[in-house]
């Protein structure tokens, strides 16, 4: 069976992260993996690391904009020193409307997905960049797209459907979700024995939450974007609508066009809310619990609210489910922090969620609950880059 190194893309707003997987049938080898980070800085970060950990390249370039971000990341791919890829995988987090499948990427398709930028607007602009030019400056290598909307084609219309006068709804905007590539990620990890009626929450700066079904979505906590759902580091997440229409009205006394005043309403809710907003202090939970270790009230209340949305989430989703056998924890916060699983949980045992508190005391995979909890409650990190090697590689044989 030929092995096929596969080269995953996953873009944030001032970072290029990507790992070179060995795939061979149905085996998957991480090679390497590496990072640009302070893309718009003078002073940016580059380096690739082994499988184990090794240094392979550490370098602190100026990286002022994208372009010289991925010319790093291709030059180096490129120089003969690491095996090129012979297909690439990109993270893309919603495609819109009209692109529900994952799918081999052409000029055309970049074109059809970012006229839905506004349905992912923090993500969408550097994913279509970081296309192009993958396909540019790897030619001849075929580029495949993985949609974290994808996981999520499952949920039924009363989930999706949102309540808004169908000129709105034909254009689109329903409930897509996201994260989508971590819970099928997940999934797959659980294997060969998913539960029937599993949540998975997905709490990282970014948060959200799932109801699974027999392995396939179910619903989901994120809407149109990935603002809406639970609130996260800097997102509201769900809110009275005329919340933003009084912010709206407030920033528009002082806005130069409608489309100032739409831009400056998307960065208060999507970059100055939250656990940030709340807080006034980080969007990062490390921080806000040292703060509350200092007796900081408002960093007590950002994680309060933090933690009580996501319980009134695990409970609706109990409803819908009509029962729960297992419940995931993932992500940075999911995975690490011990007091925000035991405080989502400590009200739970009514559903059926009993944490044992020494077993919570870990960080890292494990089961977390209690010898007698009729629901098991599990840590598991997430396997996003892997998830999206299966898909290329599955993808290339079709
Ligand atoms: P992610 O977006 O999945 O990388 O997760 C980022 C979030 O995880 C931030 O809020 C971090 O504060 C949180 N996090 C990472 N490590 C820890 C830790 N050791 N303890 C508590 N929170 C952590």
């Amino acid at each position: 069976m030929a092995s096929l190194p596969v080269l995953v893309l996953n873009s944030g707003s001032s970072s290029i992260k990507f790992a070179v997987y060995e795939a061979s049938g149905e085996e998957r080898r991480k090679l390497f993996e590496g990072a640009v980070d302070g893309i718009g800085t003078d002073l940016g970060q580059f380096h690739i690391k082994d499988a184990v950990g090794n240094t392979l390249v550490d370098q602190t370039p100026a990286v002022p904009t994208r372009a010289a971000a991925f010319a790093l990341v291709a030059g180096a791919l490129n120089s003969g020193e690491f095996p090129r890829p012979v297909a690439i995988g990109h993270r893309m987090v919603s495609g819109g409307p009209t692109i529900q499948d994952n799918q081999r990427i052409t000029p055309e398709l970049i074109d059809e997905m970012e006229r839905y930028t506004a349905f992912a607007p923090l993500h969408t602009p550097i994913a279509v960049y970081i296309m192009r030019e993958a396909l540019r400056l790897f030619p001849g290598v075929p580029n495949f797209v993985c949609l974290d909307t994808y996981f999520h084609r499952t949920m039924p219309e009363v989930v999706t459907h949102m309540p808004i006068p169908e000129e709105y709804s034909a254009m689109g905007v329903r409930r897509y979700g996201a994260h989508g590539i971590s819970y099928e990620s997940i999934v797959y990890q659980l294997q060969p024995h998913v539960p029937g009626k599993l949540i998975v929450a997905h709490l990282g700066n970014g948060a959200s939450i799932s109801a699974i079904r027999n392995g396939a979505c179910l619903d989901t906590s994120m809407g149109l974007t990935p603002t809406g759902g639970l609130i996260s580091g800097t997102r509201t997440g769900d809110i009275d609508p005329g919340v933003l229409l009084f912010i709206l009205r407030k920033i528009a006394e002082t806005a130069e066009s409608a489309s100032e005043a739409a831009d400056k309403l998307e960065t208060v809710a999507s970059k100055k809310a939250g656990l940030l907003g709340v807080s006034g202090l980080s969007n990062d939970m490390r921080d806000l619990r040292e703060a509350i270790a200092t007796g900081n009230a408002r960093a007590r209340l950002a994680v309060d609210k933090f933690t009580w949305t996501i319980a009134r989430w695990i409970g609706s989703f109990v409803a819908e489910l009509g029962g729960l056998d297992m419940l995931v924890f993932t992500g940075g916060i999911g995975e690490n922090d011990i007091d925000s699983r035991a405080e989502i949980c400590a009200g739970l045992d009514a559903l059926g969620i009993v944490l044992d508190a020494q077993r919570n005391n870990v960080r890292g995979a494990a089961v977390i609950s209690a010898e007698h909890s009729p629901v098991t409650v599990r840590v598991i990190p997430p396997a996003e880059d892997l998830m999206i090697v299966n898909h290329v590689v599955r993808l290339m044989a079709q």
